[in-house]
């Protein structure tokens, strides 16, 4: 076998990382272990994974494992594992690039941090917190050696790094199946001296790695008393001292474990490991299901929304799929839709085939009854913190309400128990406020919930839109995440009651008398109203008279179907062709302005001034609901030439 060493380079993030590393003055540099035991504890999963299909893999009756093995003369503490072990490419690739989503939003987290002058002395709190994966190792040792061999190949490799920029690759004979990591621990640092030593790596175990579901095991020194061959105790004699290996874990998952003997800070531990968060979980839920589909969940609910869950690639559900102890899918996107893609946790069922493939998982009747429980488990959760502790859910739902609304878009709130759960922003004031809550205060006249949706709530606010149910002491809902443009179509009605959007279509809050006198009115000015039409008519539909406007001379209305204009521009916005719609533009019947357009067409129906106006009211009601000027130049143009006019300059 050759014998020849290729050197290569890091990547430029993971030398990033690597220096933070190497240079922290970590205190809590332990955490180390707790990230090398886990990436163990994966490739086992992954071996005994991947021998369901190719069983000659994994040995009939081999036992899978990890073994610690502290050296107190050479330094050096091994960490050795019989999983899927690394082929000389996947080498490369995981422990040359960064691979891991925990080390890469350690790095977000901490640009984040610069933006806010806290600089680098943030970063050792954050890796403490996160774990840099792989590269934690360097906190503690000067010199890494990773010796692997893939499950299935027969060659095998050695990887050794200072974590100074670079690394090398050889190959190497007569190796196990799997991995051995060889840390040398810094010479110069006293304080790694208890990483060596037994007690020390049984808490540290004990600490972050207790639930890991293979045996961690150590050889240990044990001393007994000295017997006689009856048992007896011999008075006086020195102990015996043995080497045994013991095992450090207790092995059992936890969500196996009965509800009582776990502590919060064991829930906690585990979310952590689970998700690489490194705050709190803000609810678990753990529950064995029994009768004739009998399983085990342990959900997490998480406190803040982390970056990937808006990020268009990372929709899939994350909840892990057990058999029996076989990890079987770490994201398995049929236990959970993707509205709670949030929701990370464990499910484990004895009653499902260990051959299960993606496949037929999809349709597997089980896996669907476990998935609805999952749901309404879930939503059940969120239902009782939003009773009994509002300020903890609003939190919640600042940072993951709009993944939860995704659901009532893809149409999964017939009963709607996700908009029950929904909180909203209202003119009712500051603050959220729930459907139902916006239902107690409604006026005895009130019929609808009125809403409307915008990119900002200031704009939203001071909308001419909210005039006239202002005035009728109406409450309005204010939208502005960017998904209620698209449950609105879907959320037509709550508890009875219509859901309508104020700048769409006709809005009836007229009494009979009322509206007689508007149609009149209107039937009266028809021609000044086609002519007005007439000037824009590439963009509006028609111009009518308004029942909803009670300062503002115009407002800009959108037909019942028609798309909205934030619709039609995000639609834009993502490429696609959208026809331009056409809008109707409503005038207060009562302002200044429309009545003296009303005189100046009875004296000169060609007036050029009646186009101007026109063009004018349509651009500041475009700029009164937050849209763009099309051609603001022109727009500046024409005020001017009134402003002009108005000041008697000409
Ligand atoms: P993560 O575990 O989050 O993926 P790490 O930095 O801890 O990130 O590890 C990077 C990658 O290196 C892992 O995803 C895995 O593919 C590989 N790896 C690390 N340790 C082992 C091991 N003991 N056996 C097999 N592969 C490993
Ligand atoms: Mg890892």
């Amino acid at each position: 076998m050759s014998t020849q060493t290729e050197t290569h380079r890091f990547e430029a993030e993971v030398q990033q990382v690597l220096n933070l590393v190497i240079h922290s003055l970590y205190t809590n540099r332990e955490i180390f272990l707790r990230e090398l035991l886990s990436n163990a504890s994966d490739a086992l999963d992954r071996l005994r994974f991947a021998s369901l299909t190719s069983p000659e893999l994994l040995p009939e009756g081999e036992a899978l494992g990890i073994a610690l093995e502290p050296n107190e003369e050479t330094r050096e503490l091994c960490i050795a594992d019989n999983g899927i072990g690394m082929s000389r490419d996947e080498l490369v690739a995981n422990l040359g690039t960064i691979a891991n989503s925990g080390t890469r939003r350690f790095l977000a987290e901490l640009a984040e941090q610069k933006k806010h002058g806290e600089g680098a002395e943030g970063a050792p709190d954050l890796i403490g917190q996160f774990g840099v994966g792989f590269y934690s190792c360097f906190m503690v040792a000067e010199s890494v050696t990773v010796e692997t061999r893939k499950a299935g190949e027969e060659e095998g490799w050695r990887w050794t790094s200072k974590g100074d920029g670079e690394y090398a690759i050889e190959a190497a004979a007569d190796l196990p199946r799997g991995t051995v990591i060889t840390l040398a621990l810094r010479k110069d640092d006293e304080e790694l001296d208890g990483l060596l030593k037994e007690w020390r790596i049984r808490e540290i175990v004990r600490k972050y790695s207790d639930f890991v579901e293979y045996p961690i095991q150590m050889e240990v020194e044990r001393s007994e008393p000295a017997r006689d061959e009856k048992g007896e105790l011999i008075e006086g004699a020195d102990p015996v001292v043995e080497r045994a290996t013991e095992t450090l874990n207790s092995q059992k998952p936890l969500w196996a474990r009965p509800k009582s003997e776990i502590e919060g800070k064991d829930y906690d531990e585990f979310y952590k490991h689970l998700t690489h968060d490194w705050k709190e979980p803000l609810e678990v839920i753990h529950f064995k299901a029994e009768g004739t589909l009998e399983y085990t969940a342990l959900l997490y609910l998480p406190t803040e929304r982390s970056m990937e869950l808006l990020d268009p690639a990372h929709h899939k559900s994350r909840v892990s799929l057990y058999v029996r102890r076989v990890l079987i899918q770490k994201e398995c996107e049929e236990l959970l839709p993707s509205w709670l893609r949030f929701v990370r946790g464990v499910v484990e069922s004895a009653d499902l085939p260990l051959n299960v493939s993606r496949e037929t998982l999809q349709d597997n009747p089980k896996i669907k009854q476990i998935g609805k429980r999952l749901v309404r488990k879930v939503l059940e959760t969120m239902q009782s913190l939003l009773g009994s502790d509002r300020e903890r859910y609003e939190t919640f739902w600042g940072g993951l309400g709009l993944i939860l609304k995704e659901g009532i878009y893809h149409g999964e709130d017939e009963d709607q128990r996700i908009s029950e759960l929904c909180l909203f922003r209202s003119t009712h004031g500051e603050g959220w406020t729930t459907l139902k809550e916006y239902i107690e205060r409604m006026p005895e006249d009130q019929e609808a919930i009125y809403t409307i949706a915008g990119p900002a709530l200031k704009t939203l606010e001071g909308s001419p839109h909210l005039e006239s149910l202002r005035a009728k002491g109406f409450e309005v809902l204010l939208l502005t995440d960017s998904v209620d443009e698209w449950i609105l179509p879907r959320l037509t009605e709550f508890d009875g009651k219509p859901v309508r959007s104020v700048d769409k279509g006709a809005i009836d809050l007229e009494d009979e008398d009322q509206k007689k006198e508007r149609e009149e009115k209107q039937q009266e000015h028809k021609e000044l109203l086609d002519a007005m039409q007439e000037t824009l008519s590439e963009r509006l539909e028609g111009v009518r008279f308004s029942g909803r406007l009670e300062e503002s001379a115009a407002v800009l209305v959108t037909g019942e179907n028609a798309l909205s204009p934030q619709l039609e521009r995000m639609l834009r916005g993502s490429g696609q062709e959208v026809p331009k719609q056409k809008r109707v533009l409503e005038l207060n019947a009562e302002h200044p302005i429309v009545r003296g357009l009303k005189k100046l067409y009875d004296v000169d129906p060609k007036t050029p001034r009646i186009a101007e106006v026109t063009e004018i009211l349509y651009g500041q009601a475009l700029l009164g609901e937050g849209s763009e000027l099309e051609d603001p130049g022109r727009f500046a143009k024409l005020v001017t030439e009134l402003l002009v006019d108005s000041v008697g300059g000409k």
